[in-house]
């Protein structure tokens, strides 16, 4: 047991803290080299506001144990990550290390249709200060929600498909209503609770209703559940329109929802309009379980070179307090997560942190400091 899960649990002991169990994975390349600065932050901020307690129990799982062991994720993590309070993800996978019938190792994949982690939560916010691409003023205050369904559409023939012949190649897209209503459901709820914090609420609709009758089915599921939340506007757009959208006027969305293979996608053009991966979140919710990792992967071409941007791996470590102060009713873990937010809005804000992404000079540790000094500010 480490020493930050020795102090947490006193603390907890000490004080009746509400206390939760997050199963840490920092997984392969810039991996380790993100989450262990977040740790810290992690650390610090517990101790700094009170009222809550995390103690955490890191598990080894991904491509270099795969290659090590044979197993990607044994059995004993399995059972670790279903008994957490949440799980923490930095980046798992690596290009050239595969199961033998040439997939990628992704455990964390495997995390999403196990533990039915069916929203995968892509914010996109920039703020003042921050190095973005579009050179339009609007660009640099987004806050869009892209929301991806993940545990069918496409991918829910992952490793299904065939080859047939070396002459033809199938994979079938799978909607249901069950899946479809749940995930428009939680859209919904988050574009009023969106409204409620004084944004104009909208939920839209991304798909390919025009051409393909699976696509026909999930918009006319949406139609239905847009008809039970009549509070929340709703509407619709094609992918290849969405995709044109977002690089021409993204601030004209609030909450986009889509498939799991199209919200894979339009995923990365969010991280793009962010201005690089190294800045963005996710968050993989279920009704029982969610995990949190940043969008990004191991970057293997900058491991090892302390030149990770540790920024998405903090807010996505700041959706995990905001989850778990919501669901368990802990507005200080809330608190909490609006902190770490505005820290790293403040440690951008000053427009002089350029990460090596961006072709700027500041590395995992640069960055840190800057959003631990903001947050001690904060204090
Ligand atoms: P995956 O398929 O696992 O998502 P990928 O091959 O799409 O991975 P990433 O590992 O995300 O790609 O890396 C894409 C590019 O972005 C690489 O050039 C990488 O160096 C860069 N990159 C990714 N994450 C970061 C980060 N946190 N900081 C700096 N650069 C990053």
């Amino acid at each position: 047991m480490g020493s930050a899960v020795v102090s947490n649990l006193l603390g907890e002991i000490m004080t009746n803290n509400a206390a939760f169990s997050i199963a840490v994975f920092p997984g392969d390349g810039i991996g380790p080299e993100v989450m262990e600065p977040c740790l810290g932050l992690l650390n610090e901020m517990t101790e700094q506001i009170g009222g809550f307690a995390l103690s955490f129990a890191s598990h080894e799982a991904g491509a270099e144990l795969y290659q090590r062991t044979g197993s990607a994720m044994p059995d004993e993590t399995w059972k670790a990550a279903e008994e957490a309070d949440a799980i923490l993800l930095g980046a798992i996978g690596h290009p050239e290390i595969r199961y033998p019938d040439g997939r990628e190792i992704a455990p964390q994949v495997d995390m999403r249709e196990q533990f039915e982690l069916f929203a995968g939560v892509r914010p996109v916010r920039t703020y003042p200060g921050m190095p973005v691409p579009l050179a339009d003023p609007r660009a640099q205050s987004l806050d869009i929600v892209l929301i991806r369904e993940q545990t069918e559409g496409l991918f829910a023939e992952r490793d299904k498909g065939v080859i047939e012949d070396n002459q033809l190649a199938r994979d079938s897209m799978t909607i249901t209503r069950a899946a479809s209503e749940r995930l428009f459901g939680y859209a919904f709820d988050l574009g009023r609770k969106r409204k409620s914090a004084g944004r104009p609420a909208r939920v839209t609709c991304v798909d390919k209703a025009n051409i393909l009758k699976s696509f026909f089915f999930f918009r006319s599921v949406f139609d239905e559940v847009a008809a039970q939340h009549t509070d929340i506007d709703a509407d619709h757009c094609h992918v290849d329109a969405m995709a044109l959208n977002l690089v021409r006027q993204p601030w004209s969305f609030d909450v986009i929802v889509t498939e799991n293979l199209f919200g894979d996608i339009l995923s990365d053009i969010g991280a793009g309009l962010m201005g690089g991966m190294g800045m963005a979140p996710s968050a993989d919710i279920g009704a029982k379980h969610a995990l949190f990792q940043p969008c990004h992967g191991t970057a293997p071409d900058i491991a090892g070179q302390g030149k990770a941007n540790p920024t998405a791996m903090f807010l996505s470590a700041a959706m995990m307090l905001d989850w778990l102060g919501d669901r368990h009713e802990v507005p200080a873990m809330q608190e909490a997560g609006r902190k770490l937010n505005d820290a790293v809005e403040g440690a951008f804000s000053a427009g002089d942190l350029r990460p090596y992404e961006f072709g700027g000079s500041a590395g995992t540790a640069a960055i840190t400091r800057r959003v631990r000094e903001k947050l001690g500010d904060a204090a």
